[in-house]
């Protein structure tokens, strides 16, 4: 691992600052080589693991006064660089994961940062309350996935992961702690949930909980011969269930462009599970650690990589549709609440498949008039140039968070492998699709992306939004503290665009 020193000494003494911290040096094996999900890029920072608030407090302000820049992350989930640094601190918030508070009459829960949203279906499924918006993986953290505000396959019904808090403790690089409510401060509310935590740290949520009595869901799948029957599948049933989604073949072309399978899904009524006490109970939620009986889930991925390219993929492909169209076609069955809305965690470590250029997600939200062209061009283009081998579609709504991703249509979610020499190719094809995105009044999702433009995402989210953005930062941010890459990468230019100040970056 690379090390360096540190400007004027090779330990960082926080003498000055409140215990513990008085006994925390920056020893150069702090140092890391820090990674995005999709291992596709990475970045070198001091990573600190803080277990308290005075210790963030401690460090922001040591940051401050020696102008060094901080970066923000929870449990690296993002698919791209919302949660890598710029050689400076990295504070990973992991370590500041209590669950502060709970109240199974209500549901209102109260956690640090890192919680992730597998210890608090453990903490509150069995007093029968499960998290309103979960991601498709249980493995991210409270703050982490506020910060972009994540959506889930009911998006449609039940929105964003921030429609649902109703308070979050911030603490600003100046060392100021503002609780931020959607009632009493509902601009800055709305700006923090989503703000790429560069507005402040999040110390602690509260969120509303979702009442469910039982620990199944009643799921129905089918199959779809084309994309205009995907796309309709999900609209008509977006109302009658809580989830819908679609998985696409992303390697069908022809007439049999964009077919695939549907699962809907709902909450069980009072009554429908006659043993709820059970299914509840995590025993029933937790996911086998052999596929099929025999194969350990650790080494999958493994045998994963020997398919990872155009006719694996396409014979992959080929064999799930098949399955969808004769034994799945039409099933309705119970599946667990973590089963369901989890399943890319039955193989840890699946990203590592990909191989050693890693792999990227590219996401995104297209209106109900325009995803089917939008989305055609989309999958005929990868198929003649990168491959995708997995794509998604989900139903969407809009929000009103200030850099939201909601729209009223569909989003496509694709994974690319990504190989060195055709990264040039791979960039070429997504700044076109961009370019198809913002035709069509799309938007992106800073989560899962790596490609976007400061220009892009301008045009996005217009120039109302980013100004109140960057001008709430300038207003708790003044020194320019907080810069993840992501931010060095589209915001930090736009200030200049819109005559901002820039933020002097040493290092
Ligand atoms: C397999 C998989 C499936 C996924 N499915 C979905 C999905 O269905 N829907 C969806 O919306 N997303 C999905 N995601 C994306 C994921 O939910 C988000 O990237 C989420 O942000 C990850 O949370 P994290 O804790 O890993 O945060 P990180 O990736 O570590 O950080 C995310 C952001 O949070 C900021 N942050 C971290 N801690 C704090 C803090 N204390 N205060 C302020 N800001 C902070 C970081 O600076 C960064 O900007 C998926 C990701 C994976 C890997």
């Amino acid at each position: 691992m690379a090390s360096r020193p540190l400007p004027g000494s090779t330990t960082l003494g926080l003498g000055h600052m409140p215990s513990p911290l008085q006994e925390e040096r920056l020893s150069p094996d702090r140092w890391q080589a820090v990674y995005n999900f999709g291992r596709s890029t990475w970045r070198p920072g001091w990573v600190v693991r803080p277990t308290r608030a005075d210790d963030v407090a401690a460090l922001l302000e040591w940051a401050r006064t020696h102008g060094w820049k901080v970066a923000l992350r929870g449990a690296g989930r993002s698919y791209g660089d919302a949660a890598l640094g710029n050689g400076h601190l990295l504070l990973d918030f992991t370590r500041m994961n209590r669950i502060l508070e709970w109240d199974p009459d209500t549901g209102l829960l109260s956690v640090e940062p890192g919680v992730t949203v597998e210890r608090i279906w453990r903490y509150t499924l069995e007093d029968g309350w499960w998290m309103p918006v979960v991601p498709g993986t249980m493995y991210p953290t409270m703050a982490g996935m506020l910060a972009v505000n994540v959506h889930g396959k009911n998006n449609w019904k039940a929105g964003t992961l921030g429609e649902h808090v109703r308070r979050v403790t911030l603490l600003t690089p100046r060392g100021q702690v503002r609780t931020l409510t959607p009632e009493d401060t509902p601009e800055e509310f709305r700006a923090v949930v989503g703000g790429l935590g560069v507005l402040g740290v999040i110390l602690e949520v509260t969120l509303q909980m979702k009442r469910v009595h039982s620990g199944d869901l009643l799921v129905r799948a089918w199959a779809t011969p084309d994309l205009r029957h995907t796309l309709e599948a999900l609209d008509t049933h977006k109302d009658a269930w809580d989830y819908v989604v679609a998985w696409v073949d992303g390697l069908a072309g022809g007439k049999a462009l964009g077919r695939g399978q549907i699962h809907v899904a709902r909450y069980l009524e009072p009554g429908e599970d006659r043993a709820p006490a059970r299914t509840l109970r995590a025993e029933h939620q937790d996911l086998p650690d052999n596929l099929f009986g025999i194969f350990p889930k650790s080494v999958l991925w493994r045998f994963m990589r020997l398919a990872m390219h155009r006719p694996g993929m396409r014979l992959v492909n080929l064999g799930k549709y098949l399955a969808a169209r004769t034994l799945a076609h039409h099933k309705e069955y119970r599946q667990s609440l973590v089963a369901f809305n989890f399943l890319l965690d039955y193989i840890p470590h699946w990203e590592r498949a990909y191989g050693a250029g890693g792999m990227m997600q590219y996401q995104i939200f297209v209106p109900k008039a325009h995803a089917q062209d939008v989305f055609r061009e989309v999958l005929r283009v990868t198929q003649r140039q990168v491959p995708t081998y997995l794509a998604v579609v989900k139903r969407h709504r809009p929000d009103d968070f200030l850099l939201s991703h909601g729209v009223d249509g569909f989003s496509l979610a694709l994974d690319f492998p990504v190989r060195p020499r055709r990264l040039p190719q791979l960039a070429g094809m997504l700044d076109y699709f961009n370019r198809l995105v913002l035709e069509a009044q799309g938007r992106f999702y800073f989560a899962k992306d790596a490609s976007l433009t400061p220009q892009v995402a301008l045009a996005f989210l217009g120039e109302g939004a980013v100004r109140r953005f960057l001008t709430l930062k300038d207003a708790w941010d003044p020194d320019g503290v907080l810069e993840s890459a992501l931010y060095r990468r589209i915001f930090a230019p736009l200030r200049e665009r819109l005559g901002l100040n820039p933020h002097a970056h040493r290092g």
